[in-house]
């Protein structure tokens, strides 16, 4: 991963709040280079960041600069731990990914139907987390032990996670699941027509995960 990973990252944070993926102070990004972790900054918007305010910490999170993490690190630095493949994160309280968290009939088994081919090419097997406090080093470990067989997470009653091998393919994971999300919601009371069991496997033959 090359250096303008950070710039990369900065430009992700601006494009996701300029499009409402992000408000306020929420979501927070991070990318792994060699042995350091650089993550957004707390309290801050992820609009306007550059790669000088970013917070840099080491994967037991020691703090490397003098800007302080996400209060959400911890559980950054445990998909890094258990995921040697990821290089970048993406956490959102984007809007329909959130609704989908909240929903009392959620089925973690199947959190969102098979309605389009790119949700399994991108997001699939989509994690169902229960809730655990932002923050929290409980959250840290349930993440950290997901992530290690899923690229893309949903927190109950908080948000999304998306991982990739580049700011790039975690930021393309995230929207994929967000407007999936947004989709279910404009369709669910519709008579829908779902992906066929055949269908889903010649996906899954055609693009099968590197993991
Ligand atoms: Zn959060």
């Amino acid at each position: 991963m090359k250096p303008s990973e950070l710039q990369t990252l900065c430009e992700a944070g601006a494009n996701f709040y300029d499009r409402g993926y992000a408000f306020g102070s929420t979501g927070n990004l991070s990318a792994r280079i060699d042995r350091n972790v650089w993550i957004t900054p707390t309290g801050c918007s992820l609009k306007g960041l550059t790669p000088g305010s970013l917070a840099c910490v080491d994967l037991q999170g020691a703090r490397l600069n003098a800007n302080a993490p996400s209060k959400e690190y911890p559980f950054h630095l445990a998909i890094y731990e258990r995921r040697k493949d990821a290089k970048a994160i993406v956490h959102l309280h984007s809007t329909y990914s959130v609704a989908l968290s909240c929903l009392d009939s959620l089925n973690p088994e199947e959190p969102l139907p098979a309605i389009t081919p790119y949700y399994f090419m991108r997001v699939a097997p989509l994690a169902v987390l229960p809730y655990f406090r932002p923050g929290s080093a409980e959250l840290g470990s349930a993440v950290g032990q997901a992530a290690e067989a899923h690229d893309c997470l949903l927190l109950r009653n908080h948000g999304l996670i998306a991982l990739g091998t580049s700011v790039n393919e975690a930021v393309d994971r995230a929207e994929e699941l967000e407007e999936t999300a947004r989709l279910y919601f404009l369709v669910r009371n519709e008579p829908t027509r779902r992906l066929s069991p055949e269908q889903i496997e010649d996906l899954r033959k055609a693009f099968p995960k590197k993991r």
